[in-house]
């Protein structure tokens, strides 16, 4: 399915295309029929196999009873089949061909006069009756710290003289994590127990006493590449399905004892948090940014340089962090929004990270999920981490209540948020990726 403009734009992009599904014509939503973002689900209170879905304004379009309803025509009927199963990965291999096709089925069937409408109406669930998994099957996880911002305010608290060690500039820094943690939005965790160094001459083991969360976006892989066969930056991109966010739960004093000399361990595998929709590379795509290095700064080595790259490699997407503490939460109080970024600021870009991490003939599989990095703008209100908007716990942020935190408190509930705005383009969302800190294990 071809009709893409110069700027890899379609009709299913159109700012005025309204759906028969009321919700996804609010404004505010972040499931417009522009969006159609993927998901994998059970109805609340079931047991039954995960099905795919669609997000469609407040409601989920279930792939599974749309697949059963429907006489779906023969280009999509195998995809359809595929996402009934619950087979996420499976459908994400195909890559951007398959995607394309069924946003473009999807975004005619629910648009407004659709003949559609009679026949999938009821294959609608209420998010509210979506108990919502992890979209996909992870297999490994990669973190990368491509927050420039948050690189040299953190690298600021540890080595005031060096902040940013010299191979920022050079090569995309990562680490390998660990995805049997990683939970969807809504799974609660309970407070960890580690081992940190006081001004004592022993360490202690007990509850972390400096847990933190990390603002990031984490970017899904679509089709792999075979263990040996490097990923070259011109088609990095479509290696990518979508992103998500993703909540990187720390705990500093554990990892600011353990991290020396391989890296992040138990600061970072007791839970990893992410939002349950996977949106689309094409839903992101009017929302493209030139990826820009300044002149007086390294610029890419070849193998992390690229045309599409410069001209396009960035991604203008809002982030946001809001705050809810038990008090809040018992008084009624919403939560609180404690800092806003954007993507766009990140060093390095989704192809530089893929092109990176394959540059050695590593094998990326389909699912696999890569971490941006805590993603801080440049002023000091927009740490990403409370690291950082605490300057390392040393002096507290006060919400409105009068309440005050270095770190996060038992009860506390994170929400990361994102979207994308643009003049002439219809806002899309990334739905909220939301957990609770719990009391430790007695
Ligand atoms: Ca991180």
């Amino acid at each position: 399915m071809s009709g893409l403009d110069r700027h890899g734009l379609d009709a299913t992009h159109d700012a005025a295309l309204r759906s028969w599904v009321a919700s996804a014509n609010d404004p505010l939503t972040d499931f417009p029929l522009q969006n159609l973002p993927l998901g994998r689900f059970r109805r609340r209170g079931s047991d039954e196999p995960l099905r795919a879905g669609v997000a469609i304004g407040e409601a989920v379009l279930d792939l599974r009873l749309a697949c059963e309803a429907g006489s779906w025509s023969p280009e999509v009927s195998p995809l359809i089949e595929l996402l009934a199963r619950g087979e996420l990965n499976a459908f994400i291999a195909l890559g951007a061909a398959a995607r394309r096709t069924l946003r473009s089925v999807l975004s005619l069937a629910l648009r407004e006069g659709s003949g559609s409408e009679r026949w999938l109406q009821p294959c609608l669930v209420p998010q509210a009756q979506a108990e919502m998994a992890l979209p996909c099957e992870v297999g490994d996880y990669t973190d990368f710290f491509t927050g420039i911002h948050h690189a040299t305010a953190v690298g600021k608290l540890f080595r005031p003289d060096q902040p940013l060690l010299p191979n920022y500039e050079w090569v995309p820094i990562g680490y390998h994590g660990r995805s049997s943690s990683l939970q969807v939005s809504g799974q609660d965790f309970r407070r960890p127990r580690g081992q940190y160094k006081t001004d004592a001459a022993v360490p202690v083991f007990g509850p972390c006493q400096r847990l933190d969360y990390e603002l990031e976006l984490g970017a899904i892989v679509g089709p792999g590449n075979a263990l040996g066969e490097p990923i070259p930056m011109a088609r990095a991109e479509q290696h990518l399905a979508g992103l998500v966010l993703l909540n990187d739960w720390s705990a500093r004093d554990v990892q600011a004892w353990e991290y020396q000399p391989l890296g992040p361990f138990l600061a970072k595998n007791f839970a990893t948090t992410l939002s349950p929709w996977i949106v689309t590379m094409e839903a992101l795509q009017p929302f493209r940014r030139p990826f820009e290095r300044a002149a007086d700064r390294p610029q890419p080595l070849p193998h992390l340089d690229g045309e599409a790259n410069r001209a396009q490699g960035a991604i203008d997407i809002a982030l946001e962090v809001w705050l809810q503490t038990p008090a809040m939460r018992e008084r009624g109080d919403a939560a609180e929004r404690l800092m806003q970024s954007n993507f766009r600021d990140a060093y390095w870009t989704l192809a530089q990270l893929v092109a990176h991490h394959s540059s050695n003939g590593c094998n990326l599989r389909p699912g696999d999920l890569l971490g941006s990095g805590t993603q801080s703008g440049p002023l000091p209100a927009q740490g990403g981490s409370l690291l950082e908007l605490t300057r390392g716990g040393r002096e507290p942020i006060t919400l409105p209540n009068g309440e005050t935190r270095r770190f996060l408190q038992d009860g506390d509930s994170v929400a990361l948020r994102a979207f994308c705005e643009r003049a002439g383009q219809r806002r899309i969302g990334f739905g909220e990726c939301v957990a609770t800190v719990l009391a430790p294990r007695s």
